[in-house]
């Protein structure tokens, strides 16, 4: 059974930059964020090429499964590969980070599955209502000091060298892509974003505004990370899903409601 999944997405050149080079995908089963990187507009260029690859890949049929969506994003780094290829000065190399859920089946378990993945420092989180837990590892050089020891969580978000990241699509020929498959609860809510929403609000205070339960909470994101200073592109997608008892009516029970409401209003004769 599918789902009803509800979906709050924005994208955000900031309050700095001009160009946004972040490009996401937000249509069941796939909720991803790519943020680009490279001069001269390839960094657009990068996360769009990274999105509709799989967009191409993974749209066509029903839920893939996970062999088929790590499968999906080897094809969609050698899309950024050539880009890179294409440049004749032989220096701009593109890249961009892809991170994100999609819906699987899991053939083995008969079940369908949360997958998550990431390249790179884009994040994906899971809200439980209270509080935010961070599902992705950044795959960046100021994680790499902190999970040395070397430096703080504080003293990376200030850190000279926090926009370094080591892995990207397009950076080299075979992409490490990792991945965590998670069981559909009744009630799943996560949210997938960009480094230009976590380097303006830390995770504390990203809580707080969803512990407010707003009607779109990505655009109430977006616009505190800009208000906060909005140094780089944003790009926030919230996606809730319902199922079991906590699930809003059938559609079938929905179907019944309209008709008898259609019968109270037929004209008097
Ligand atoms: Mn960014």
């Amino acid at each position: 059974m599918t789902p009803p999944v509800a979906v709050s997405a924005r994208s955000d050149v900031g309050a700095v930059r001009h160009v946004n080079e972040d490009s996401y995908l937000a249509e069941d089963p796939l909720f991803l964020v790519a943020d680009g990187m490279g001069g001269h507009a390839r960094g657009e260029l990068a996360s769009r090429t990274a999105i509709e690859s799989l967009n191409r890949t993974l749209r066509s049929g029903g839920l893939p499964t996970p062999d088929e969506v790590i499968t999906a994003i080897d094809e969609a780094n050698a899309a950024v590969r050539a880009l890179s290829g294409a440049d004749e000065s032989g220096a701009a190399v593109a890249g961009t980070t892809l991170t994100g859920i999609v819906r699987v089946r899991v053939p083995e378990l008969a079940a369908e599955q949360w997958m998550v993945v990431n390249v790179g420092d884009s994040r994906v989180y899971r809200w439980d209502g209270r509080s935010l837990t961070r599902l992705t590892v950044d795959h960046s050089a100021v994680q790499e000091l902190v999970d040395a020891g070397l430096i703080t969580e504080a003293q990376a978000e200030v850190h000279p060298e926090r926009n370094v990241i080591t892995r990207a699509l397009g950076a080299e020929d075979f992409v490490d892509t990792d991945s965590e498959l998670l069981p559909e609860q009744d009630r799943d809510t996560f949210l997938i974003c960009s480094d230009g929403l976590t380097r303006e609000l830390d995770d504390g205070r990203i809580a707080e505004l969803l512990a407010l339960g707003p009607a779109d909470p990505a655009e109430v994101l977006v616009e505190a990370a800009k208000d906060a200073g909005g140094h780089d592109n944003i790009t926030v997608i919230v996606i809730e899903s319902v199922t079991g008892d906590d699930a809003p009516a059938s559609t079938d029970t929905r179907d019944r409601a309209v008709g008898r409401e259609a019968e109270d209003t037929q004209p008097r004769e």
